[in-house]
C-alpha cells in the first residue's frame, strides 16, 4: 500500500495524509510538501511499465497523493502534446523551442491538472463542499471536476474576471460570487466565508494538491523530450544510462506560482531518482502592472513586497501578494539558475498575435505574457540559441480579448439591404471583392532561412492585402522580381549563389526595375564601404539579429507607396 506523508518545508515535521490541513501543526508554516515512501519502487521496471499505461497524468500515480484509485476523478487530463516551434523559433534564433500545449486539457488550461488531483484528494477525504477563489481558470476546472465528483463548489471571482469565464463555471453548476475588489481581497473574503461553511480549497501555494499536480508536467516533458528525435543528443554516457532528457529552460507566466514550483519539484524528484542529470533553469514572467516577483528579484530581495493595486487587464495574473511562493522560486533560481522578467499587456497582446500567426496557436492573454517574456529572454541572450526551451502554453484564447485585434479585423458585405427580391446584389458584391484584390500589393522576399521568410509572409498577409512571394536564393528572387514587378523587394545579403549585393546591383541597373523600393534585412557585420554602398542603393537597411515581429513588418509596409 502506498504511503504518503506531508512534510513542513520549514521545520520538517511530518504528518500523515489523513485529513485536510491548513498548515504545519507545529510551526504554522502554510506550505507542506507531499513525501512518498518509494523504497519498494524499482525505477527501471517502473519506467518500462509507464509505456503501457494510459496517457493521462495518473500514469505517474506512484508519486501522486491519492491512495485508492477508485477515488480518482478524471477527464483525461495531462499528457498534452509537446509541440516543436518552427517559424517562431527561427525568428527568435532558437533551435529547440518546444511548446507544452496545456490548452488541450478538458477545460483548456493547465489548471485541469490541479483540479483532477485536488478534487480526487477531497473525494478520498470525504469532503462534500468546497470554496475557491479564482481569476477564472481554477474555478472553471474545479467546477467541471466537482460536477463529476458530486461536490458542491462555491467560486469567488474578482470583478476583473471576464464574464465568459464566470458563466462557464456557472454552467458546471458552481455557485458564482463576483466580488468588486482585487484578487487578494477576494481570496480573503472567500477564506472567511469558508471558515464558517466548509473547506477552503484554494490556498494557492499552500495547496499540496496543486504542487503535486503541476509536477506531472515535469515528468511528461522529460519523457517527451527523450522521445523527441529532433534534439541531437550524441552524448554516449547519457544514452548508455538511458537517462530522460530535462530541458535547459522551463518558461511560464506566474501569478500564484504553483506551476513552476510544482514543475521544479517534479524535476527534483526525477533528479533524485537518477532519471535526469540536470535541473532546468526557470524563466518566470509577470505582467508589468503586477510584477512583485520581478521587482523583488531585480533588487536582489528574497522576499517580495505585495502590489496593492494590480494595474493589468490580465485577470489571470493579478496576484499582488505572492507570499511564500516567491521565496521558493527565488531559492530555486539561486540554486539552479533562471530569471524573472515582466511584459506589459500590450507586449502580451502583440506576442499573442505573433504566436497565432507564426505557429497557429491561439492563447489567452496570460499565456501571451509568457511569450512576450520569452521574446525578451531570447533577445537579451539570456537564453542561448542551442538551449532546449519548454514554454508552458498555459491556456486557450477563450474569449479573444478585444484588444488583441485592431478594428480592421474583418470585412463586411451586406446582402440584406436594398434588394428585397429573389436576386441578391451579386454583381455589386463581386466587384467590391475584386476591387479589394486590385489594391493588393506585391512583395518579393529573398531570404535563405525558410522559416524566417515564411514568418515575414504570414505577418504581412495578416496585416492586409499583401501578396508575398518567397525565394530562398538570389537567382530565383531575380526571376520573381522580373515576372511580378513587385511593389517592394525585401532581401537578405548572404544567400547561396547570387547574393544580396548582386541582386541589388541588377535591380538598380535595370531601367524597368530600378524604381522598386528595396529593404535589406541582414545579420551580417558590414564593412564601412559596404554600408556606404548599401545606403546609396537601397531604401532601408535593417541590421538585426533580432526577431521578426509586427514592428518590423510595420516598418516594411511603410516603404510601399
Ligand atoms: C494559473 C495560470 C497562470 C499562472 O500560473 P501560476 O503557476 O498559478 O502562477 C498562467 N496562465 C494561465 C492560463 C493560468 O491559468
Ligand atoms: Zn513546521
Amino acid at each position: 500500500m502506498k504511503h504518503v506523508e506531508l512534510e513542513c518545508i520549514n521545520c520538517r515535521t511530518r504528518i500523515p495524509l489523513t485529513k485536510t490541513v491548513a498548515g504545519c501543526p507545529r510551526c504554522g508554516e502554510v506550505i507542506l510538501e507531499a513525501r512518498y515512501d518509494l523504497s519498494d519502487l524499482n525505477v527501471k521496471q517502473w519506467r518500462r511499465e509507464l509505456a503501457r499505461r494510459p496517457h493521462n497524468l495518473w500514469r505517474y500515480r506512484e508519486v501522486l497523493p491519492i491512495l485508492n484509485p477508485e477515488n480518482i476523478i478524471s477527464l483525461g487530463e495531462g499528457d498534452t502534446p509537446l509541440i516543436k516551434s518552427r517559424a517562431l523559433a527561427a525568428s527568435l534564433g532558437l533551435k529547440n523551442l518546444y511548446i507544452k500545449d496545456e490548452r488541450q486539457g478538458p477545460t483548456a488550461s493547465f489548471k485541469d491538472r490541479q483540479a483532477t488531483v485536488a478534487i480526487s484528494a477531497l473525494k478520498e477525504l470525504g469532503v462534500e463542499e468546497v470554496v475557491v477563489a479564482s481569476t477564472g481558470n481554477v474555478a472553471i476546472a474545479y467546477a467541471a471536476y466537482c460536477a463529476r465528483a458530486g461536490i458542491k463548489l462555491w467560486s469567488f471571482f474578482p470583478s476583473l474576471t471576464p464574464n465568459e469565464k464566470m458563466r462557464e463555471a456557472a454552467l458546471y453548476g458552481a455557485e458564482v460570487i463576483k466580488i468588486t475588489g482585487t484578487y487578494d481581497q477576494t481570496k480573503e473574503l472567500a477564506a472567511k466565508f469558508a471558515a464558517r461553511r466548509g473547506i477552503f480549497l484554494d490556498r494557492g501555494i499552500k495547496s499540496v494538491a496543486a504542487i503535486e499536480a503541476m509536477k506531472t508536467m515535469a515528468y511528461e516533458i522529460a519523457e517527451q523530450l527523450t522521445e523527441s528525435v529532433e534534439i541531437s543528443d550524441n552524448d554516449p554516457t547519457r544514452q548508455e544510462q538511458q537517462l530522460w532528457r530535462a530541458p535547459d529552460w522551463f518558461i511560464q507566466s506566474v501569478s500564484g506560482g504553483m506551476g513552476p514550483i510544482g514543475v521544479g519539484k517534479g524535476f527534483r524528484e526525477l533528479y533524485d531518482f537518477g532519471i535526469i542529470d540536470r535541473m532546468p533553469k526557470l524563466g518566470i514572467v509577470q505582467s508589468t502592472g503586477c510584477a512583485p516577483m520581478v521587482e523583488a528579484f531585480e533588487h536582489g530581495q528574497s522576499i517580495a513586497t505585495p502590489v496593492e493595486n494590480p494595474q493589468t487587464v490580465i485577470a489571470t495574473l493579478a496576484t499582488g501578494n505572492p507570499g511564500r511562493a516567491y521565496e521558493l522560486l527565488y531559492d530555486y533560481v539561486s540554486d539552479y539558475g533562471g530569471t524573472f522578467v515582466s511584459a506589459s499587456d500590450q507586449e502580451a497582446f502583440e506576442a499573442t498575435r505573433v504566436l497565432a500567426r507564426s505557429d497557429g496557436i491561439s492563447v489567452e492573454p496570460a499565456t501571451g505574457v509568457t511569450f512576450a517574456g520569452l521574446f525578451k529572454m531570447a533577445q537579451s541572450g539570456v537564453i542561448k540559441p542551442d538551449d532546449v526551451v519548454v514554454v508552458n502554453c498555459s491556456g486557450h484564447t477563450l474569449p479573444v480579448e478585444l484588444e488583441i485585434l485592431d478594428e480592421q479585423w474583418h470585412r463586411q458585405f451586406d446582402l440584406s439591404t436594398r434588394t428585397h427580391g429573389p436576386t441578391l446584389p451579386q454583381e455589386g458584391l463581386i466587384s467590391a471583392l475584386e476591387q479589394m484584390s486590385q489594391t493588393t500589393r506585391r512583395v518579393v522576399v529573398m531570404e535563405d532561412n525558410v522559416d524566417a521568410a515564411r514568418l515575414i509572409r504570414r505577418l504581412m498577409q495578416a496585416r492586409g492585402a499583401y501578396e508575398v512571394s518567397l525565394a530562398h536564393d538570389g537567382a530565383t528572387g531575380l526571376e520573381l522580381v522580373r515576372a511580378e514587378r513587385p511593389d517592394l523587394v525585401i532581401t537578405d545579403l548572404m544567400m547561396p549563389g547570387v547574393d544580396g549585393f548582386a541582386v541589388i546591383e541588377r535591380i538598380k541597373s535595370d531601367p524597368e526595375l530600378q524604381q522598386i523600393p528595396i529593404v535589406v534585412i541582414t545579420a551580417k557585420e558590414l564593412t564601412a564601404r559596404e554600408r556606404v554602398w548599401l545606403n546609396e542603393q537601397v531604401d532601408l537597411l535593417l541590421q538585426k539579429g533580432g526577431s521578426i515581429d509586427e514592428e518590423l513588418v510595420e516598418t516594411l509596409v511603410t516603404r510601399i507607396e
